[in-house]
């Protein structure tokens, strides 16, 4: 049986104050929490406030992005082990706008991936396909080879470490939630071919949806047999939708 895991990703959202406001809320609710685990990722400046607001509480915390580089002169990026130093046991890999926005190709994400395992954390992978490639057919091809280039450098025991999470890229931030049965398709598609490779990493691997989850519409997702939890945006922002999310998992 996997264990529902909700995390929320807050992009670049929010100021030191609201950070605090938000992670003491959400501590509030959380000890209530027992059947998932739960996640946040602040933006990076905000990585400490976690560490002090959540260490010694249920509740993990991560970084959204993390450099495929170890150390050295590469201006503006954040090592892994500077992550694991604030106590980050998560780190989100390939969003989709990393992906779109920052041009970030499947093999720089493959490098993330591997260069978050080495330092320990818990890369939650990201793939999806936009509404173009949903329009021509290319789900199944889009996913698989987003999955496909992770397997080809980190194996199916890197898999088997970290967390996928299914964010198709026309329901991020739109209010149109993929239905529970469209998200389930693609989910049973991952896992398949997972088990391809490994059918007990693809028993015990973690596969989220992501894309307008919110309150209302988080169980029924969640039920889905292959839907292990939720990757939230917007409704992350406010402790009582997060943490009714967190109830539904
Ligand atoms: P929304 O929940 O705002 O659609 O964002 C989803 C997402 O991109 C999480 O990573």
């Amino acid at each position: 049986m996997r264990r529902p895991l909700i995390a929320g990703n807050w992009k670049m959202n929010g100021s030191k104050a609201d950070s605090v406001d938000l992670l003491n809320g959400i501590l509030a609710g959380a000890a209530e929490i027992m059947r998932a685990d739960i996640a946040v990722c602040p933006p990076f400046p905000y990585l400490q406030i976690a560490e002090q607001a959540l260490g010694g509480s249920a509740v993990f915390w991560g970084a959204q992005d993390v450099s495929n580089e170890t150390s050295g002169a590469f201006t503006g990026q954040v090592s892994a082990q500077m992550l694991a130093d604030f106590g980050c046991h998560f780190v989100i890999v390939g969003h989709s706008e990393r992906r779109l926005f920052n041009a970030e190709s499947d093999d720089l994400v493959a490098r993330k991936y591997a260069q978050a395992m080495a330092h320990g954390l818990t890369p939650i992978l990201c793939v999806g396909e936009t509404l173009e490639e949903r329009e021509g057919g290319q789900t199944e091809a889009v996913v698989a080879r987003q999955l496909d280039a992770v397997l080809q450098t980190s194996g199916v025991d890197g898999i088997a470490k970290g967390v996928i999470a299914y964010e198709p890229v026309w329901a991020i931030g739109t209010g149109v939630t993929a239905t529970p049965a469209q998200a389930q398709d693609v989910h049973a598609f991952l896992r398949g071919r997972i088990a391809a490779q490994g059918q007990d990493v693809a028993t015990r691997v973690r596969i989220l949806y992501g894309g307008s989850m919110k309150p209302d519409n988080a169980q029924e997702l969640i039920g889905q047999a292959d839907i292990d939890g939720g990757l939230i945006g917007g409704a992350a922002l406010k402790a009582a939708d997060f943490l009714a999310i967190c109830r539904a998992g």
